[in-house]
């Protein structure tokens, strides 16, 4: 049995406290501190000196008083009941908190992270006699209409199942009994914890294949993210990280989302809490916040937990991912997270490192993009789940040189560049179609090639070639004058810009646009690059520069993206007729 220290406060430095006594503590135990009993963690010690880094205001608090430690790493609590809720970042439930002590949190608030006794109807999938070790699953309950919850084997046992227990329970009531390998009887609850900062074990990493589709066309056409991959999305204040963010947590196609809004201001999360319930599924019809989980440390609360939010909202997804889900999670943002590190680490006198930011900031930052990933599950049976991590970046200015982006960069596989520029045209998503890029893009096209349309890889390659020659164009025009252009070139510009306007920009707040199926964007893209190609065709046999751009379908491409799905085959096919007719007619006109 572990021995619970009894220390003392010597010194208090904001979110930093120094407690002395603390010889039985561990490093990362979760203290109490002071009679109010603040959470606290421990992430130093000096003999018996522990540096605590406390998750709450620690105001009027003075040297002298009381510090317990717990004798426990900070753990997050894993049950039914989970999704659809709001925590903070060290998992205390808000909604619950507000219930029971009204707006402002008290400090030292004790409350179930979980309801206890709220009950589930657990299913179970096993049988007396079965043989069971870690991962394997036990039951199931429906904990949403979106999300069976699969009760799983806690790590480190295993045993011979000797009686379950259907039906209404807890999640602190047994639901199914063991005989362990000692000849003991154990009783097993659906309630398990695991200690955020220690990654959840899989048995082995895959490399991620298939897409995880987002509805968003610059995405998913252009920088594809992989199921269990990784990305950045770096931009200047006002750029649309957070709009991004949203629209990835409502479209994405995956299970379950896991959304951390750490550091940013609070009505950006209460735009989420309001909205979300409202949306439906896209696929099942069903509330969103039936699959989202919501970690919430806003810029007015306590910044240390803000450190904390990102280890226990990617704990709660790797539980889900544990499961055999496809599990996303996004951080908005990183920047303001790392501000924390900074914080704690400057009290603490270490040695800053680039920026005032501490040494390890690329290896912190590593160590949470590394717990993404496609894995093979922790189980007797074959099961995999995917993990899928995006984090926003808030660079002072945009600017990319900043300690955060590059060490995130480093790591990340996918980079969303937001551009202010673009920003400033409206031209949205603002991401820059030049400098951003996916490493899964060759392994998307081909899974593209395959479910969608064997000519999606080359409509691709023609479309990025598109904007990368009227880039090159744009300098050109710059120093001569557009009319110096061949009308070759002069068209390019102009099928250059149907794409990014016609095809690219999409409008989150349009009810139609703010999502795009795999059908559509084909479509879409199929008809832009037609245009493109048609009028080449067409310039060669004579046609004027001005008569292509006056085209009159070039108004029904344009309004493609708001026509809704059910209707859009139809729209798409009296595009392609229309092309027939014009480009004909005009190519009979020139004869
Ligand atoms: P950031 O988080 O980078 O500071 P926001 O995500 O809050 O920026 O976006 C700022 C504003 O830009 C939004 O309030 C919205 O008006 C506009 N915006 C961003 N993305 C889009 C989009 N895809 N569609 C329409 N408007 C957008
Ligand atoms: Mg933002």
């Amino acid at each position: 049995m572990k021995k619970f220290s009894n220390g003392k406060i010597v010194k208090v430095s904001g979110p930093l406290v120094i407690a002395e006594g603390m010889r039985d503590a561990d490093m990362f135990d979760v203290v109490r501190v002071s009679d109010l009993g603040l959470i606290g963690e421990i992430i130093e010690m000096h003999g018996d000196r522990a540096s605590i880094q406390v998750y709450e205001e620690t105001a009027g608090l003075g040297p002298g008083e009381p510090v317990l430690s717990t004798g426990a790493p900070l753990s997050v609590e894993l049950a039914p009941g989970l999704v659809g809720e709001i925590f903070d970042g060290i998992q205390r439930p808000l909604e619950r908190i507000r219930d029971i002590a009204g707006n402002n949190i008290p400090r030292g608030i004790q409350a179930d992270v979980l309801d206890r006794s709220r009950q589930w109807d657990f299913v179970p999938t096993v049988q007396p006699g079965d043989e069971i070790a870690a991962g394997d699953i036990l039951g199931t309950v429906q904990e949403t209409p979106l999300i069976e919850h699969r009760v799983m084997v806690p790590h480190g046992v295993r045993g011979t199942v000797t009686e379950v227990l259907p039906g209404a329970r807890t999640i602190v009531e047994p639901v199914v009994r063991i005989r362990t390998p000692e000849g003991e009887s154990s009783d097993l609850a659906m309630l398990q914890r695991w200690p955020v900062r220690r990654g959840r074990p899989y048995a082995e990493k895959i490399t991620p294949r298939g897409p995880m589709i987002t509805g968003q066309r610059a995405i998913d056409t252009f920088f594809p993210i992989a199921r269990g991959g990784t990305a950045a999305i770096p931009g200047p204040f006002g750029s649309g990280k957070t709009v991004i963010q949203h629209q990835l947590a409502k479209w994405s196609d995956v299970d379950l989302v896991v959304y951390i809004g750490c550091g940013e201001r609070g009505n950006e999360m209460t735009d989420v809490l309001m909205e979300f319930p409202e949306l439906k599924d896209p696929k099942s019809g069903e509330s969103l916040m039936k699959r989202t989980v919501l970690i919430a440390n806003t810029s007015d609360m306590p910044v240390a937990a803000r450190e904390a939010s990102i280890y226990t909202g990617i704990t709660i997804a790797e539980y889900f991912r544990d499961m055999g889900y496809n599990v996303a999670i996004m951080a908005d943002s990183t920047s303001r997270w790392a501000e924390a590190l900074r914080e704690m680490s400057g009290r603490l006198e270490e040695m800053p490192g680039e920026e005032g930011y501490p040494a390890y900031l690329g290896s912190r930052l590593a160590q949470f993009y590394e717990r993404a990933g496609h894995v093979r599950c922790v189980a007797t049976e074959h099961r995999e789940g995917t993990l899928t991590a995006i984090g926003a970046v808030s660079p002072p200015g945009g600017d990319l040189s900043d300690p955060v982006a590059q060490a995130t960069l480093r790591i990340v596989k996918v980079f969303w560049g937001l551009d202010s520029s673009l920003a400033y045209k409206r031209h949205f998503p603002a991401i820059n179609w030049l400098t951003s890029y996916s490493l899964y893009a060759d392994r998307v096209d081909d899974w593209m090639d395959a479910n969608v349309s064997p000519e999606w890889h080359v409509l691709h390659a023609e479309a990025i070639r598109l904007l990368q020659e009227e880039a090159e164009l744009e300098e050109i025009v710059k120093l001569v004058g557009l009319d110096s252009l061949s009308p070759l070139d002069q068209f390019k510009l102009e099928a250059a810009r149907s794409l990014r306007e016609d095809y690219l920009q999409q409008d989150s707040f349009d009810d139609v646009d703010t999502y795009a199926s795999l059908d559509k964007k084909l479509g879409m893209l199929q008809l832009v690059m037609e245009y493109y190609r048609q009028g080449i065709l067409a310039l060669e046999r004579g046609v004027a520069v001005r008569t292509l751009i006056a085209l009159p379908v070039r108004d029904l491409v344009a309004r493609l993206k708001f026509v809704p799905e059910e209707r859009f085959q139809a729209a798409a096919k009296d595009i392609r007729d229309a092309y027939l007719e014009q480009f004909r007619s005009e190519q009979q006109g020139v004869k």
